[in-house]
């Protein structure tokens, strides 16, 4: 026999292709690449406009009574076990009164399981609705984390548009569009990842009636949950849980600025029982059976850190976020070949466009951010990551004098390389 076939009959193994190539395109892998480009001999510092976390910028540090709750938490030495795979009583009997205080009816702790931040709702939640012949609609552009794990469990994934014109809200007509027989749910994700817009009460309540019409469940991300500064509050979408059923994602990761600590939940709103009818709820149960659980400290700090954590924390935050959203608009209007339609009002991000007519050399938004990161040490996901071909996401929240330098960084890259007259 010949090697190769002896080789290939021996082992029976082979990587899940799907996996393989969805696991590329997750924004964690797509920033990798870029910081691998990175120019060693450069001597001023990276500016990270990349990536959602600023929990390393000081003026972003956590409570002081969210710290302290979790210290308490394991002094007591009562968390140090397993917890309920669904989440302990007391944190989720906090989580169920921290959201009702939003929302037009109570929830209950039954209504709230714990995760491993909202990192694992989504995967809970898409898991929980992968059948075959399944389709889930997400938008685009979207959080590619959705999709990555949709294809490894084969789920189908169809994209309608979020509307850059329009605030970025969902175009219902392409909802209504994409839906079939098959289709399970739809995604929103408000405020806006990425986007950086926030949703009025007037077209969530529009959501909701789109997905009652089609008999499809609503999937509303709330991480960035009162991450609002511009026109609009943030309205939670189980605001309209009487005219359909709606699973909220969650987390204290954004909110707190604590994405190490890894707890986050589904919350399932739904007045008329439809979801346990249909055996969403054993299911999600079953889900967590078999998955790693958020530690049990952090658990047992839930109830302190969500009670306790006053608003002059919450309006700091905020005001630094909006400030730098601002810096980050205006900054934006005199660099060349990029254009802002929507100014951001929520989340950590904005979305702007590339005129790639203006540039010489510039192939795409992926050239785009490659050559930026290796002549100027900064660090922008490309469009393409989170759908939107020749698109940039840029994220705000980081130091404001860092921010105000990558914006110079910026412009001047975009000067050395437009096109000379
Ligand atoms: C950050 C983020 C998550 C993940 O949140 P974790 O609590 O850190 O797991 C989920 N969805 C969106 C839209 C996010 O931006």
């Amino acid at each position: 026999m010949e090697m190769e076939a002896l080789t290939k009959k021996k082992w029976g193994f082979r990587a899940n292709s799907e996996l393989s190539m969805s696991s590329d395109n997750t924004v964690r892998a797509v920033l990798y690449m870029l910081l691998s480009k990175i120019n060693q001999s450069e001597p001023r510092p990276v500016i990270p406009l990349g990536h959602g976390d600023p929990s390393a910028f000081p003026c972003f540090r956590t409570a002081q009574v969210a710290q302290d709750a979790v210290v308490d938490s394991i002094r007591s030495a009562k968390f140090n076990g397993y917890g309920p795979t669904v989440g302990i009583l007391p944190a989720r009997r906090a989580v169920a009164e921290y959201l009702s205080k939003d929302l037009p009816y109570e929830l209950s702790a039954d209504d709230v399981f714990l995760t491993l931040g909202c990192t694992q709702a989504i995967q809970t939640m898409v898991t929980v609705l992968a059948n075959p012949e399944a389709n889930i609609l997400l938008p685009k552009p979207g959080f590619p984390y959705y999709e990555a794990i949709a294809k490894s469990c084969h789920l189908e994934v169809r994209h309608f548009d979020l509307l850059p014109d329009h605030d970025w809200e969902v175009d219902l007509d392409s909802v209504n569009a994409l839906a079939d027989e098959n289709t399970v749910a739809m995604v929103i994700i408000n405020p806006g990842n990425p986007c950086g817009n926030v949703y009025t009460r007037q077209h969530l309540q529009k959501v909701a009636e789109t997905a009652n019409k089609l008999g499809i469940l609503v999937i509303s991300d709330e991480v960035y949950d009162h991450l609002a500064f511009g026109k609009n509050p943030f309205v939670p979408m189980g605001t309209f849980a009487s005219i359909t059923p709606i699973i909220t994602l969650g987390s204290i990761s954004k909110r707190w600025i604590v994405p190490g600590w890894r707890l986050g939940w589904v919350v399932i709103n739904d007045p008329k029982g439809i979801l346990k009818q249909h055996g969403i709820i054993d299911c999600i149960t079953a889900y967590l059976n078999l998955s790693p659980d958020a530690p049990t400290f952090v658990q047992g700090a839930v109830p302190d850190i969500l009670a306790k954590t006053k608003d002059d924390f919450f309006k700091k935050i905020v005001g630094i976020i909006k400030d730098c959203a601002n810096i980050c608009h205006e900054g934006i209007q005199d660099v060349l070949g990029v254009i802002c339609p929507s100014k951001p009002e929520g989340s950590m991000f904005v979305m702007v466009k590339l005129d790639l007519s203006v540039f010489d050399n510039i192939k795409d938004d992926v050239d785009f951010c490659v050559k930026l990161a290796q002549e100027e040490s900064v660090i922008i996901l490309p469009g393409i990551s989170v759908g939107m071909n020749n698109w940039l996401r840029v994220t705000y929240a980081i130091e404001p004098s860092a921010l105000e330098e990558g914006i110079r960084r910026l412009k001047v890259f975009c000067e050395r390389h437009s096109k000379k007259p």
